[in-house]
């Protein structure tokens, strides 16, 4: 029996607003435990929140860059649940009536067409505090404590339509949470740093024979943050489930936990629904109408998507599309290569030259483009360097490695190694007759018009000058001196 794979998200990300989004609280990272709260986001009896309107902007950028439907009125609603974490005993967040709705998200699918998939809703709703357990396992732990810090930080929840183009393979998913990431980076509404739980998910997963239309129950794997526990618990999942099914059983409906040790899913508790939470209006928060205006003047200011400057790059620059996707992936990178386009005379060499050369260098260092020390200007030159021929690739490289340790500029680096290239003919002329000399053989077979040792010749020159020659000027030199 054959079945289809039926994947949805519940994706978390965490807003960067400069405040909470009920108080004025500040959302700092680092901050030393409790030192970032107030009566509002310990939930004091008689305070009172406030929304931040930064994050309904944020929301809404969010819902445009997703294709959704901006619903005109909206509110909050409380969601109760215990947690020692939660203070109130409730979260707010939205329910009825979320900012966004009816939306997609297009990525490439696994058969390489556009392939829109579906986006529920965006809501707005608070983050809740931290367990710091006194050791790494909860078990193991002796006393538990609560760090208030994240609690009423800003988050994002964009809720996949499992009905409307669900996700239908591993590798699909993998490809729409890097996409989700990727706009989320674009639109700059949050850094979606994994490692800090920025950026985290709510995985559905369910099979349904191929050919049949009915949704079979879903299995929900709570709280992801890394996107290959998320791959390993797919995976895991399409296993049991197929297993299940074809042994005749039935699947529950139920959340469950990923064991990283292990790499399998654990039965947590059968799904709650909405009612568990009960659910109902905030009565603290007004409703909220979005006018027109607001909306438009939020599309007026809509930083660049992915796919509209991967567009551009191909078109503006004449990009090949292999490298644009490569040079959009991150918004970083995308940004440093549109700091050196206007400098550079050849675009495709400053494209390559990120790629391989730069690229090679940061992940040695394991650094990111921004803590890069080399400016996109020194960058720009040292590409003008070798596409006028000034130095030699090789040279190149060399310079390049110097300015990523010290942050110096090309020019200089080339004066204070001594790397300008051998300028006139004589010099270049001297050792070439020195390789002419010790390479007989060669001269022989160039002479009787083969071309091949003429590339070995060049490689001896390029040694004896530890790549300070030219190499077109030493294959002319070659040409002129060995052949009729
Ligand atoms: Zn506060």
């Amino acid at each position: 029996m054959e079945y289809d794979v039926i994947i949805c998200f519940e994706t978390h990300a965490e807003l960067k607003t400069k405040r909470k989004l009920f108080c004025d609280c500040s959302v700092k990272y680092d901050a030393s435990p409790n030192s970032q709260i107030c009566p509002v986001c310990t939930g004091q009896p008689g305070a009172l929140p406030v929304l931040n309107k930064k994050a309904v902007e944020y929301a809404i950028r969010a819902g445009l860059a997703m294709n959704c439907t901006i619903n005109r009125e909206s509110r909050f609603a409380r969601k109760n649940y215990f947690y020692p974490d939660l203070p109130k005993g409730y979260q707010i967040s939205q329910y009825e009536r979320p900012f966004c709705e009816d939306g997609f998200l297009e990525i490439t699918g696994d058969d390489d067409q556009p392939y829109a998939v579906g986006i529920k809703r965006i809501h707005l709703e608070e983050d809740a505090g931290k367990l710091v357990h006194s050791s790494d396992s909860f078990e193991a732990s002796d006393y538990s404590l609560v760090d208030y810090n994240r609690s009423s930080v800003p988050l994002l929840e964009i809720v996949g339509d499992h009905e409307r183009n669900p996700l239908r393979s591993i590798q699909e998913a993998r490809t729409y949470l890097e996409k989700m990431r990727q706009t989320l980076k674009y639109i700059d509404i949050s850094d979606c740093l994994l490692e800090k739980g920025q950026f985290r998910c709510d995985v559905n997963i369910s099979l349904r024979l191929k050919g049949t239309k009915e949704f079979g129950n879903r299995a929900e794997i709570k709280n992801m943050a890394s996107f290959r526990f998320i791959m390993d618990a797919l995976e895991y999942e399409i296993k049991r489930q197929s297993e299940i099914l074809r042994e005749g059983g039935r699947i529950n409906q139920e959340t469950r936990l990923f064991d990283e040790e292990k790499r399998i899913t654990l039965p947590m508790r059968s799904k709650e629904d909405a009612p568990d939470y009960r659910y109902f209006p905030d009565p603290d928060l007004v409703e909220i109408e979005i006018d027109q205006e607001f909306i438009q003047k939020i599309e007026n200011i809509m930083p660049e998507l992915p796919d509209q400057k991967l567009a551009r790059i191909i078109k503006e620059f004449g990009i090949p599309k292999n490298d644009a996707l490569i040079l959009t992936r991150d918004k970083d990178v995308s940004e440093y290569f549109g700091a050196c386009a206007p400098l550079c005379q050849d675009r495709k060499r400053l494209g390559n030259w990120i790629i391989k050369e730069l690229f090679k260098l940061l992940n040695a260092a394991s650094l990111p483009i921004e803590e890069c020390m080399v400016s996109p200007k020194d960058f720009s030159q040292l590409i003008n360097l070798i596409t006028n021929g000034r130095i030699t690739d090789t040279i190149g490289r060399e310079v390049l490695e110097e300015m990523f340790k010290t942050g110096g500029n090309p020019d200089s680096i080339i004066d204070e190694k001594d790397l300008r290239p051998i300028p006139d003919d004589e010099p270049l002329g001297k050792i070439l007759d020195e390789v002419i000399t010790e390479n007989t053989g060669a001269v022989e077979k160039i002479t009787a018009g083969e071309t091949k040792p003429v590339d070995f010749l060049i490689g001896q020159v390029m040694k004896k000058t530890k790549g300070k020659a030219d190499p077109k000027k030493v294959r002319e030199l070659i040409k002129r001196n060995l052949t009729v």
